[in-house]
């Protein structure tokens, strides 16, 4: 039967909430056209989804790296997960259907291995970051350096989007070289490529912090400042999910981006959440910055894993400032959680074992701060 038989028969109010809509949803937000002029399939068919969109996420191998990676994999896009350790990037081989994400060896003084692995990407993210230098990386050659020859690759392919996850705080005459390199990293990737949409992570906490896990680990907390540097973690839910919305808003090309908590706090503020979640209350030492920064030069120079750095103890006299230009996750339509509400979940597993399945406190145990203790034999 012809259409306008059909429309005869449905009632007014149905005929006219219905069929224009359906021609709408398929004609604008299915198929989407980058700026290249590439179409791409969006369709919301999970991560077996045929089309999507091609991404590159340099870094992914880190903390925050998983989720992004897993994000834009279970959406259907195909990832491309640059790495050099072939035992730190297996965990993101499941974010996928099978082939959707791929893995290729890459070093950051090798150019061919970069250009190889941005030249068929709509989207190339860069995560790539250290918090001290390594015996064959200065802060220099990681955020400046490397990210000259990332953007680099990236403009002479000719790629759609590139984002740049930078860091709070970020000053070209900071005291700390982490921030110092930071802001001449961003300088260098707006300058070859002006669309760099620039990422600025507050302070980051979840499972694979470096905040709440070494305030939670055993070992005695040695810090400079007393803990009175002053901090607006974010989710690293929160900032995956917005570095998702970037791929599919190219309104956010070109801006600056910071993304930082709903509450501030101390690191000792901090620090008594997590001994109060924890249930166990750790040593502090703190030693002058005078001592302490020579000593974490050398500890850090000649012991080959992780143990702080001259510049981290800097940064504990900086305090997490905030560009008031740029844009925040409020303008991706991201509500962030704060911390408080999430220690319970990140913190439970350093609990003695003599604390489990703690009922829930009545008023008068809040007031007298008292706590269950289960004996089990
Ligand atoms: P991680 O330290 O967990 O991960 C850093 C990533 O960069 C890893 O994939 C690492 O690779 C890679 N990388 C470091 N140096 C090199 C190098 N010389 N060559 C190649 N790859 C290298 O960082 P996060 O995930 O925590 O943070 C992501 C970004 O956000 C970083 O740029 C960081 O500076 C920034 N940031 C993070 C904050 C936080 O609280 N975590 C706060 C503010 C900013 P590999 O696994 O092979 O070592």
């Amino acid at each position: 039967r012809s259409g306008a038989a059909l429309a005869h028969q449905i009632p007014q109010k149905t005929r006219a909430s219905t069929l224009p809509v359906v021609c709408r949803r398929y004609l604008n937000e299915d198929v989407r056209i980058t700026r290249t002029g590439k179409p791409i399939l969006t369709v919301a068919g999970g991560r077996s989804s045929l089309g999507g969109y091609t991404a590159t996420v340099f870094g992914a191998t880190g903390f925050l790296g998983r989720y992004i990676v897993n994000r834009l994999a279970r959406s259907g896009c195909t990832v491309i997960v640059p790495f050099r350790e072939e035992m730190a990037k297996r965990h993101l081989k499941v974010a996928g259907d099978l082939g959707r994400v791929v893995f290729l060896e890459m070093d950051l003084r090798n150019t061919a291995s970069i250009e190889e692995s941005v030249r068929h990407s709509d989207i190339v993210y860069n995560l790539i970051g250290r918090d001290y230098p390594t015996k064959n990386f200065s802060l220099e050659d990681v955020h400046v350096a490397g990210t000259e020859r990332i953007v680099e690759a990236v403009a002479k392919y000719d790629v759609d989007r590139f984002v740049h996850v930078s860091s709070h705080s970020v000053d070209k005459d900071s005291p700390s070289e982490f921030y110092r390199t930071k802001a001449l990293g961003e300088e260098v990737a707006r300058s070859i490529y002006p669309e760099t949409t620039i990422v600025r992570p507050g302070p980051m906490f979840g499972f694979e912090d470096r905040l709440l896990n070494r305030l939670a680990s055993p070992s005695n907390l040695i810090t400079s400042n007393w803990m009175q540097e002053k901090l607006w973690p974010v989710h690293a839910v929160d900032v995956g999910m917005a570095l998702e919305k970037m791929i599919h808003d190219d309104t956010t090309a070109a801006e600056t981006y910071e993304l930082y908590g709903p509450k501030g706090y101390t690191m000792a503020e901090i620090n008594e959440l997590v001994g109060k979640e924890a249930f166990h209350k750790r040593r502090h030492i703190n030693i002058p910055k005078r001592l302490m920064k020579p000593i974490a030069h050398y500890m850090n120079k000649y012991i080959w894993w992780p143990v702080g750095s001259a510049d981290e103890v800097e940064r504990e006299f900086i305090d997490h400032t905030v560009d008031p230009n740029a844009k925040t996750l409020e303008d991706l339509d991201i509500t962030p959680v704060t911390l408080e509400s999430m220690t319970f979940e990140y913190l439970k597993s350093y609990r003695s074992y003599q604390y489990y399945d703690l009922p829930p406190m009545t008023e008068r145990e809040k007031r007298e701060e008292k706590k269950y203790l289960h004996v089990i034999d």
